[in-house]
């Protein structure tokens, strides 16, 4: 069956089609090329994003995008460096990098981004974060809580300080949590916050994807792919920012010799119908957790529409075209 959907908005790319948004050879071709692959994956407007790095490491990549003009890119989304600097928590982040956040800090990078940065992802738990989550919604910039080791208060606390998205829900966080109360449930009760997932059959099981799906509600839910370098590729070994990671045959990227994902090979397109079969909703309740629900949430609009055959029987969205 042929469908039409709005044009697709990632708020979580790092990278795409062997492009590492992170890298310090990052260039304005290379930039072009990702986002004309991710097109043909139906994504239309999307947030590059920057993972913890030094400031200069991260001056060099925002400058870059920061030049750039395509209408694709919405904003900068800085992930860390103001994560917990815990094992699991902080995930695939360099270690050496993540830091308590600071103005200072932020508006250096903010500037070296022309000011683009429209998100931030940072664990409440750290000093400062409740003050500085003020400082970021007082200046128009979304804060999303993630790669945090917050108790359930601490969550509560920051959603009162104004943070709205709770990025990659159930990644990002210690192998072993509190049954109850913890930052997962608060998480997903929080009516206030929104809550992307990766939904690439190893972020998440199926199980989990169908119930924070129905907590947290359709309209509060965004798919986000969280990929990097290696989406689009061949398996083999790819880099996010300084850091080594593997592509498996799975479609798996890992940490080699860890238990860590780092990042994903997902493209937006397979999330949809990802989501789909593993909650049971029809597509056209999914389409907008990865179109209009997080153009929504940046107080913007999808670009374009996108042509795609939809086999319900198979499971298998694959785009026809995509139109300006
Ligand atoms: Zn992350």
């Amino acid at each position: 069956m042929t469908i039409e959907l709005p044009g697709l908005f990632d708020l979580q790319v790092n990278g795409f089609g062997g492009i590492d948004f992170n890298a310090p050879a990052l260039t304005a071709e290379g930039i072009g090329g990702a986002l004309s692959r991710m097109r043909a994956t139906g994504v239309t407007r999307c947030l590059p994003t920057l993972i913890t790095s030094s400031f200069e490491r991260f001056a060099a990549s925002a400058r870059v995008l920061a030049r750039m003009t395509d209408r694709a890119i919405a904003g900068i989304h800085m992930e860390g460096p103001y994560l917990s600097p815990e094992e699991g928590a902080r995930g695939a982040h360099p270690r050496e990098h993540v830091a308590p956040p600071s103005v200072d800090d932020f508006n250096r990078r903010q500037d070296a981004a022309g000011g683009r940065i429209v998100l931030v992802t940072l664990a409440p738990e750290v000093p400062g974060a409740l003050p500085f989550i003020e400082h970021l919604v007082a200046s128009g910039v979304r804060a999303a809580i993630g790669h945090t080791a917050a108790t359930g208060q601490q969550i509560g606390d920051a959603v009162s300080a104004g943070a709205t998205l709770a990025t990659h829900l159930g990644n990002g966080c210690a192998q072993m949590l509190p049954r109850h109360p913890n930052a997962i449930w608060e998480l997903l009760a929080a009516d206030g916050v929104l809550a992307s997932l990766i939904v690439d059959g190893h972020h998440l099981p199926p199980a989990t994807v169908k119930a924070m799906v129905r907590a947290k509600g359709q309209n509060r839910t965004v798919l986000v792919t969280d990929a990097i370098a290696a989406a689009g590729c061949a398996p083999g070994r790819y880099a996010i920012g300084g850091v080594q990671c593997a592509l498996g045959e799975d479609g798996r990227v890992s940490l080699p010799g860890t238990p860590y994902l780092a990042g994903s090979s997902l493209t937006l397109d397979r999330a949809i119908a990802n989501a789909v079969r593993f909650t049971g909703l029809p597509i056209e309740d999914v389409i907008p957790m990865a179109s209009t629900i997080p153009a929504r949430y940046l107080g913007t609009a999808t670009a374009g529409t996108v042509t795609a055959d939809w086999d319900a029987d198979t499971g298998e969205l694959r785009v026809l075209g995509v139109h300006p």
